[in-house]
């Protein structure tokens, strides 16, 4: 069994894309995905993909199928894979139930951001083997 891996590394400049996304998207959730590549040292995104969600929702969230179809595709052919996904939270940062088993079935890093203070907080989590683990984020 290997190692599991504990960290995300993104640009600066992609979590001030994140954050600022979920800044505007206020009082709704906002969900942005995250692609790259799992290395041996973990998993790296390169890119951001800010998305609609289309349940404006502010306790949940969802993307439109196909459009998470056709950016899958479109990463497939680019060698990208998703490596985690994004979201904020009215509540502090932590997974809720249904995020919980949207982890079960999309078992990439989730980031989960929150701002109950002003600024925003962001945490990152996988779920491995039923269980919750912290994943490092190192901003780069
Ligand atoms: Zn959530």
């Amino acid at each position: 069994m290997s190692a599991l891996k504990k960290s995300l590394s993104m640009k600066q400049s992609d979590l001030d894309l994140l954050l600022s996304h979920a800044e505007e998207d206020l009082p709704f959730e906002s969900v942005s995905l995250l692609f790259g590549n799992e290395t041996e040292s973990g998993f790296h995104a390169t890119r951001a993909v800010h998305m609609n969600n289309t349940l404006r929702s502010k306790t949940q969230f969802r993307i439109d199928p196909e459009e998470l179809y056709s950016l899958l595709l479109a990463a497939e052919r680019d060698n990208e894979e998703l490596v985690g996904i994004f979201h904020s939270h009215p509540a502090p940062p932590f997974p809720s139930s249904s995020d919980i088993s949207n982890m079960r079935l999309n078992p990439v890093v989730w980031i989960i951001a929150s701002n109950l203070t002003g600024s925003w907080i962001y945490r990152g989590y996988i779920l491995d083997n039923g269980k919750i683990h912290n994943v490092e984020l190192v901003i780069l």
